[in-house]
């Protein structure tokens, strides 16, 4: 008896390898083709000034779809780039497709708009990364001021020279430098101090627990008042509900993002977005 659970459990085991083996091999096949046949593509989410309800920046997330043109969540494709080392060209190609994109936004209504765009730590870790960003500027004739990236909390590393070097190079230089989902990490507050960045984004998890969990409430009060102590603006994520956007006015957040004002979209769809907006 013993030993036949024991060869299931052998066989179970092999069998996950196995899919886990082969999700990775589709993936980066996916990825690689979706690299080559220019099929990959940003989606852009707008952040709105809660004080004066206008769209100042974007948040650009990217979308790669499969044989059947159904899109494939970053979520799934982002961990495999990295393990895989496809998340360089990858990176590139998101900074060239937002330099583009700006380009095309110029001397039109959304000519002042930002773009954020989410860096992975790897990235960070290429000690030409913020000078090959500015170049990219430079080359498009946008200013740095332009551009902004995101970095998950955990993605850079307490003391890792070259990374935090790259932050400052970037943000010395103009870019918009923010931190993702912040408090979900395992970074201090005290921490934060020492790191090159402008905003602070709070994970969409305390917002959604704040409104039933007073704990989780002061938790975001706090994050807001120390973030605003350090100077730094407060975007939270994920508004979903009036009751949410009243409770993030409340609490005094500086700007926001989420599915009611709304969900991430094709570059061709943003002037009607704006165009909406400005009914309200
Ligand atoms: P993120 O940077 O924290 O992006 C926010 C995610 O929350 C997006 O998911 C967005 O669609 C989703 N979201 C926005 N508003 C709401 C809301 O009101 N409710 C809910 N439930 N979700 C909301 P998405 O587009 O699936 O991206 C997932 C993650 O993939 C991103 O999280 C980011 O970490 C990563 N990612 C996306 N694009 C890139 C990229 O170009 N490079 C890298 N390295 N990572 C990327
Ligand atoms: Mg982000
Ligand atoms: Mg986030
Ligand atoms: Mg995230």
């Amino acid at each position: 008896q013993a030993k036949e659970s024991g060869k299931n459990s052998i066989c179970f085991y092999t069998s996950d390898i196995n899919d886990r083996l082969l999700h990775y091999q589709k993936t980066t096949a996916l990825l690689r083709n979706a690299l080559v046949a220019g099929s990959l593509q940003l989606y852009f989410q707008p952040q709105i000034d809660l004080k004066s309800g206008r769209m100042r920046s974007c948040e650009a997330l990217l979308r790669c779809f499969d044989e059947n043109s159904r899109p494939v969540p970053p979520d799934i494709f982002i961990p495999v780039a990295e393990k895989s080392g496809l998340i360089n060209r990858i990176g590139d190609w998101v900074i060239d497709a937002a330099c583009k994109q700006l380009t095309a936004w110029k001397d039109t209504a959304l000519g002042d708009l930002r773009i954020d765009i989410n860096l992975s730590g790897k990235q960070l870790t290429n000690q030409h990364l913020a000078s090959q960003i500015l170049q990219k500027l430079h080359h498009h004739d946008l200013r740095p001021s332009q551009l902004g990236v995101e970095l998950t909390e955990n993605e850079v590393i307490e003391g890792d020279e070259v990374q935090i070097g790259q932050l400052e190079r970037l943000k010395n230089a103009g870019v918009h430098i923010s931190i993702d989902d912040f408090g979900t990490g395992y970074s201090s507050l005290l921490y934060l101090r020492k790191l090159p960045v402008c905003s602070l984004k709070i994970d969409r998890s305390f917002l959604h627990h704040a409104m039933e969990n007073s704990s989780d409430m002061a938790i975001m009060q706090a994050i807001i008042t120390v973030g605003h102590s350090l100077g730094l603006s407060v975007v939270v994520e994920g508004v979903e509900t009036s009751e949410q956007d009243n409770l993030v006015k409340t609490l005094s957040c500086d700007l926001a993002q989420g599915y009611l004002y709304a969900r991430p979209m094709p570059a061709d769809s943003m002037p009607a977005y704006l165009v909406s907006m400005m009914g309200h």
